[in-house]
């Protein structure tokens, strides 16, 4: 089982407004922004709206609904921004093996240049 959920998890707290981000994408289920120390050329995190810990606690307690519309909301990302054909890498990072920092499920969107090997 998950943790409870944190509300003071700093992406909790740019979903309500308290931190900037720089935004590129956002509906009613998803709010995608740059993450602030990129890995890549191109690094967008990409958010649920809803307060989930990490996929495992999404993919057990998310709406159809909701989980729709944030697993379109990623592809929409990276049509919106032409990365298609040239290509992109997402991953989440679920505890702390994978060095999960931040409480609140976030899928990370790799692009803008070949990327490196994929790491373990
Ligand atoms: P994790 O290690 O949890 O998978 O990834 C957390 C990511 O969030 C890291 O890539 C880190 O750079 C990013 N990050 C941490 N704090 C902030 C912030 O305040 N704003 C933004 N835009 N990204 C953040």
């Amino acid at each position: 089982a998950t943790l409870p959920y944190d509300d003071s998890n700093i992406f909790a707290r740019i979903l309500r407004g308290e931190l900037p981000c720089k935004k590129v994408y956002e509906d009613d289920h998803a709010l995608a922004f740059h993450d602030i120390n990129p890995q890549a050329p191109l690094h967008i995190l990409v958010i649920p709206k809803g307060a989930y810990v990490s996929w495992d606690d999404f993919s057990e307690r998310g709406s159809d609904t909701e989980i729709a519309g944030f697993v379109r909301a990623v592809g929409q990302v990276a049509r919106d921004n032409g990365l298609v054909v040239p290509g992109y890498r997402l991953l989440a990072n679920v505890g702390p093996d994978s060095h999960q920092e931040v409480p609140h499920l976030h899928v990370h969107l790799f692009a803008g240049g070949p990327l490196g090997p994929m790491l373990t």
